[in-house]
């Protein structure tokens, strides 16, 4: 999906012994959103913004290892070995010739026997070479001014980690002048750099400079036009995230302590096989206790008490991204999580003051993970609502920029789960939020040009196919069989085909078998054929 952007210079901070000037380049494609004031919570707002930073540039897939220190020494030995080489050159020249001729038998008989690793060996290098080439495109942070608070929001490049930073007015000793809307700034690592040199002693000015949106006649040159074509699974996972917030969940809070128990328990261990989960136990009026899979550590909150009333076990993936929030330990009074299911995104919520608070979303799931499905229904259609009445909804809430669903039905006379159904539709199209913090729902656009929520709903011709046999009830005689580390399930496909498919106990599709003519061709090296998917997905669904 292709974004463009227009900035007016680059976005600087700007440091001298006595101030600061933080100052964003917004897109000014976009309406004009902008905002001006003076920094009074300069500490928490530095770190929350470096942890920020931290989301923007996780990556959490494979990193290749870095070889410089050994090219650099090899380099180095380079002249030793040629020295070597010819000191001992005539007497060995015969012998060279001997063992050429045996070489060149030997080489060609390797020919042969190699060459069908190094086709595949190619292969996998120019899929690396595309998927590398992915990595390195990122979103610029989207920057939403609304009456009460400024917030960035991010989406990590494997798609595993959603990060937002909400400052309330509170943060500010003065807000001199301000326009609500949504944009994305242009950011960069030096910007990161800069951030560290704020201090408490410096008048620090934090700014979304308005002036890019006056009309200049002169000077074009000092805008800046940034194309880039992000994958649609990046996309989707921004909105599935965004999502998977408006859903039903099981809220507590956690002392910082806890987190930092969390934080080093996945320090001190590397697991080597799954399941790489928490399993939440949460006991009505007990300490809440979180269980490190497969080694069973156990953490007890003894300060945090479980407050709901129904005992819950649920288990969630993608711990070892909670790291991201060390840095803000020391400045946060309480945590509070969301959870909204076993396999399901979860979500951080670190108090840092009053007004400033930062969420870390937890996908559960990373880029190019055709293995995972539990996301898929976070974007599927929810709402018989007609359209103009979504549409009065949307402009209802748009007037004050945030609102609640039991207000925003009240002043139109609607039911509160139309209103609330009409705004998780906005939600999945990126248009919408939902505050986990505040239980409100606000505006905010996240492309300018608005996004085809239909074309991105599915990920394949296969996943759509998979999810209509799922609701049209084609899938049949559902069993499934747990072993000590892995499921197997089995059904009965349309009729027609006996399916099955084994998940680990990282909830990831490890093997599948179908009668079809599709499985029958390609086994499983295209994926699991829509009958096996279909039956992951009603088994999920049970
Ligand atoms: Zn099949």
């Amino acid at each position: 999906m292709k974004f463009n952007y227009k900035y007016s210079g680059n976005s600087k901070v700007e440091n001298t012994s006595s101030a600061t000037g933080v100052n964003f380049a917004p897109d000014i494609l976009r309406e004009p959103t902008y905002f001006v004031g003076n920094l009074d919570k300069k500490i928490p707002f530095r770190e929350a913004i470096s942890a920020l930073h931290n989301v923007v540039t996780a990556d959490f897939n494979f990193q290749p290892k870095d070889n410089t220190e050994y090219l650099t020494w090899l380099k180095s030995q380079e002249d030793v070995w040629v020295a070597e080489a010819t000191a001992e050159a005539s007497t060995l020249k015969s012998e060279i010739a001997r063992l050429q001729s045996k070489l060149n038998k030997v080489r060609s008989e390797r020919g042969k026997i190699t060459a069908p690793y190094y086709k595949a060996q190619r292969k996998y290098f120019n899929y690396l070479l595309k998927r590398d080439y992915a990595a390195w495109l990122v979103l610029d942070p989207v920057i939403t001014v609304h009456p009460d608070q400024v917030f960035f929001e991010c989406f990590s490049k494997d798609e595993s980690v959603y990060g937002k930073l909400s400052c309330g007015y509170e943060v500010f000793n003065q807000v001199d002048e301000f326009k609500c809307g949504t944009t994305n700034i242009d950011y960069s690592k030096k910007l990161y750099n800069e951030f560290q040199k704020i201090r408490t002693y410096k008048n620090t000015e934090f700014k979304i400079d308005p002036k890019g949106f006056d009309v200049k006649t002169t000077g074009e040159e000092t805008y800046r036009e940034v194309k880039i074509d992000l994958p649609d699974s990046w996309v989707r996972g921004f909105l599935q995230v965004s999502t998977a917030m408006t859903s039903d969940k099981v809220s507590f809070d956690l002392n910082p302590i806890d987190i930092a128990n969390f934080i080093s328990v996945l320090k001190r261990n590397k697991e080597k096989t799954g399941p790489r989960a928490i399993k939440y136990i949460l006991k009505p009026g007990n300490p809440i206790i979180a269980v490190f899979e497969p080694w069973n550590i156990e953490v007890e909150c003894l300060q945090s008490i479980y407050q709901g009333n129904e005992a819950k076990e649920i288990r969630v993936w993608g711990r070892r991204r909670i790291a991201l929030l060390e840095r803000l330990l020391p400045i946060t009074t309480k945590f509070t999580v969301h959870l909204l299911g076993s396999g399901m995104p979860s979500f951080y919520t670190a108090h840092l003051t009053n007004e400033m608070y930062f969420t870390l979303g937890l996908s559960g799931w990373t880029a190019n993970d055709w293995a995972q499905s539990t996301q898929l229904d976070l974007l599927m259609p929810r709402t018989k609502v007609p359209a103009n009445t979504m549409q009065t909804v949307y402009l209802e809430l748009r007037k004050d920029w945030l609102n609640t669903t039991s207000k925003i039905a009240s002043q139109l006379q609607l039911d509160e789960q139309v209103v609330k159904q009409s705004l998780v539709t906005f939600t999945q199209a990126g248009k919408v939020i939902y505050d986990l913090k505040n239980n409100v729902y606000r505006i905010r656009e996240l492309k300018r040009e608005g996004i085809d929520i239909e074309a991105l709903r599915f990920s394949s011709e296969t996943d759509k196919e998979a999810y209509q046999l799922m609701e049209n009830g084609a899938v049949t005689r559902l069993k499934s069989n747990a072993f000590r580390d892995k499921v197997e399930v089995s059904a009965f496909v349309k009729n027609q085909y006996n399916s099955s498919v084994i998940i680990n106990n990282d909830l990831i599709i490890v093997d599948g078998k179908c009668t079809c003519g599709d499985y029958y061709k390609n086994k499983m090296t295209k994926g699991p054929c829509a009958h096996i998917l279909a039956t992951r997905l009603a088994f999920d669904k049970k």
